[in-house]
């Protein structure tokens, strides 16, 4: 029966009262981009670019860089693509900017920091989205990580904005950017929850511990105020505001992130048959009564099994 109900919906993601959501793929390089493409997603919201710096010994050359994206680019013909830029740090170092090691790299010099501190990187990376962009014809956003102020916002618009990209945006994984989401979205175009790390900082519970797992879930009602408090204040400027961590591909998280106000969801392509299904089974305003039972609740797992028992009998 499931099967069924799986096959019977497509295309576009969308409440059952038919606001939209759009259902986007995760993905980390060529390969995945030739696969995903030839999925029922409407893009991509989440393209991680680290594997194009990490393994190379010095900085690719911005013609070697445009070559690779607009290989990425292409299957996806008009559909958006949103690539972050690079999330280094000394978890994930790169070989050809020697920053020392660091006692606690998650809170380090990692992501927008790095490139603020190189600013050849970030523009390289971006003169060759640019021109891969234009070879292309593809429709290209771009998005910072670990950006936790405005004047971070407000440093990565400039770069886009003179690198010739049309539109930019920031990573919401950092609690300090979910809270002012009302200054750091108003210098850029959309934000994007990345809910890995916004969980691992809300919680100060390291990613890499599995020992830790619980602290991590991102049904946690603190995960989810703070979740709310982002899209509250992408909300005061119209501007959206999607979620690219695990989290998206949860049916049951993905009707409360609905409900929350999220205007896509990003996912392992694999994840996205059975969102777009929880979704078509459940109107807006059900969705927005499955977010209130959600953080009503006083642990994660009442959460999920409070929101589990008022959902559709059919998920
Ligand atoms: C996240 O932090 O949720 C995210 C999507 O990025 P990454 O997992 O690559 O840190
Ligand atoms: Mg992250």
């Amino acid at each position: 029966r499931r099967a069924a109900a799986l096959a019977r919906v497509s295309g576009p993601g969308a409440t059952r009262d038919g606001h939209p959501i759009a259902l986007l793929a995760n993905i980390g390089g060529v390969d995945d981009a030739v696969a995903a493409g030839a999925q029922d997603v409407e893009g991509v919201g989440l393209f991680r670019t680290e594997f194009l710096y990490l393994s190379a010994s010095s900085l690719p050359s911005v013609d070697e860089q445009t070559a690779i994206y607009a290989a990425v680019l292409k299957p996806f013909g008009d559909r958006r693509v949103v690539v972050r830029t690079l999330d280094a740090g000394a978890d994930k170092p790169l070989a050809f900017a020697d920053l020392g090691e660091e006692e606690n790299p998650a809170l380090g010099r990692r992501g927008l920091r790095l490139c603020q501190a190189m600013p050849e990187l970030i523009d390289s990376q971006l003169s060759a989205l640019a021109m891969a962009a234009k070879e292309t014809g593809a429709d290209v956003r771009v998005m910072a990580p670990m950006v936790a102020t405005a004047e971070e916002a407000a440093w990565f618009a400039s770069r886009v904005k003179a690198a010739g990209l049309p539109k930019s945006g920031v990573m919401i994984e950092v609690p300090a950017a979910a809270l002012r989401s009302r200054h750091v979205l108003a210098e850029v175009d959309f934000g994007s929850l990345g809910t890995n790390d916004l969980a691992q900082y809300t919680m100060a519970a390291d990613r890499m511990e599995g020992e830790l797992s619980d602290l991590l879930d991102p049904w946690q009602p603190a995960v989810l105020d703070v979740v709310a408090a982002a899209c509250a204040g992408g909300a005061e400027h119209g501007k959206p505001v999607g979620v690219c961590g695990e989290s998206a591909g949860d049916p049951l998280l993905a009707l409360v992130l609905a409900g929350l106000g999220v205007s896509s969801l990003s996912m392992a392509p694999k994840k996205v048959s059975a969102v777009r299904l929880a979704l078509s089974l459940h109107t807006l305003d059900e969705c927005q009564a499955l977010a209130e039972v959600a953080r009503a609740a006083r642990t994660a797992a009442d959460a999920r099994e409070a929101v589990r028992a008022a959902a559709s009998e059919e998920l």
